[in-house]
């Protein structure tokens, strides 16, 4: 028995080795960003959701580390918390880069304060319990949300410094965030709700390993290299089959899960097997070690087919145009097998939720380089 293995038959072992165990659905209870966690200092968010005017408790102990300490050029916005009275709205507006206020009262429920940039900012600060909002088109030297604070973004914004998410920011529909500056998410990516379109860098913050599992920005990692404890999962997740239900009814194609969550057991068994058919080398090549499947995460989900030729139906260009609308990459891009470790695989898609998986698609990059994990070795 020969060991060359034709392209053919590479793909089809490709196929049979992505599994075919049936999902189990439920029993996996990932919130929105899929796998984000709580529990930890380091990426511990708010976890705030709604609109900016709500959302804010003014909670005077103010424990986290600030972002940066020196807001010399930096405006600080606040304003007391006068229940819309026309004298404070005078403050709330700033033309140029004057301090818009320097109140620094934290009593009170939030208002918004909508910045109308007459030109460029040298800086804006969100302090912890406030909420700011920049309707129009502007160009910015440094933004900082502190841990706490809220700025939404309804224009388009030029990055010409960076900003610094620890508070939430709040990309809406016909937003924009562009330009050299680069975005620091400080703890999570559920930091960023975005439903417009941010083309400036987005620099993650440093893999925290928790239990064994691995999370870059409350993203849950699992590829080549970083493993998940034989224990981990319980099955599909919810938000995994609820995307694809949602898909197949918006696309009008069939979009099945072929295969979903997978076990350390399972996957275990069926490196073995390859290991026994091919040698641990070349078994390597075809197949996740046990440990290394994204689909232990329960947030990955192999959609019909498991051939290349996916790509180029009409299901499978659909899938790879829309996807992320519903949370989902496209987790082994074309021409990227050197960074990912894998083949294209345009059936495998993970689960990121919306806002993320915008933005990991609207930068064009896997998700090891939108993580930035090999600047980091
Ligand atoms: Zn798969």
């Amino acid at each position: 028995m020969k060991k060359i293995i034709s392209a053919a038959v590479f793909v089809a072992l490709m196929s049979s080795l992505c599994g075919c165990s049936e999902q189990t659905a439920g029993g996996f209870n990932d919130d929105e960003s899929s796998g984000s966690i709580e529990s930890s200092g380091q990426i511990a968010s708010t976890t705030s959701s709604s609109s900016a005017q709500s959302t804010i408790s003014s909670s005077s102990a103010e424990s986290s580390s600030q972002v940066a300490s020196s807001q010399s050029s930096s405006s600080v916005i606040s304003t007391a918390s006068s229940s819309s009275t026309e004298s404070s709205k005078s403050s709330s507006k700033v033309a140029s880069s004057a301090p818009i206020s320097k109140t620094s009262s934290s009593t009170s429920k939030p208002n918004v304060d909508y910045i109308t940039p007459g030109e460029d900012f040298d800086g804006i600060t969100v302090s912890n319990g406030k909420a700011v909002g920049i309707n129009e088109n502007a160009a910015c030297n440094e933004i900082i949300i502190e841990k706490g604070g809220v700025l939404t973004v309804n224009g388009k914004i030029e990055l010409l410094g960076d900003l610094y998410v620890e508070g939430k920011l709040e990309v809406s529909e016909n937003a924009e965030i562009y330009g050299d500056g680069v975005i620091h998410v400080v703890n999570s990516f559920d930091d960023i709700d975005c439903k417009g379109t941010v083309t400036a860098k987005i620099d993650a913050p440093e893999p925290v390993e928790i239990d064994g599992v691995t999370y870059v920005g409350g993203i849950l990692l699992v590829n080549k290299e970083y493993s998940l404890p034989k224990t981990y999962g319980s099955g599909l997740s919810d938000k995994v089959t609820e995307a694809v239900r949602e898909m197949r009814k918006d696309s009008g194609f069939s979009m099945q899960i072929i295969s979903g969550y997978r076990s350390y057991a399972t996957q275990q068994a069926t490196f073995a097997n390859w290991c026994a058919r091919y040698g641990e080398a070349t078994a390597r090549t075809l197949s996740a070690e046990p440990g290394h499947s994204e689909h232990q995460t329960g947030l990955a989900a192999d959609i019909t087919s498991i051939y290349t030729v996916y790509a180029d139906t009409e299901e499978g260009k659909w899938l790879a145009e829309n996807c992320y609308k519903y949370g989902c990459i496209i987790r082994y891009p074309k021409g990227k097998t050197d960074i990912t470790g894998y083949i294209y695989e345009p059936w495998h898609i993970r689960y990121l939720g919306k806002s993320t998986a915008k933005l990991v698609h609207d930068s064009g990059l896997c998700l090891e380089e939108f993580l930035q994990l090999d600047a980091r070795e």
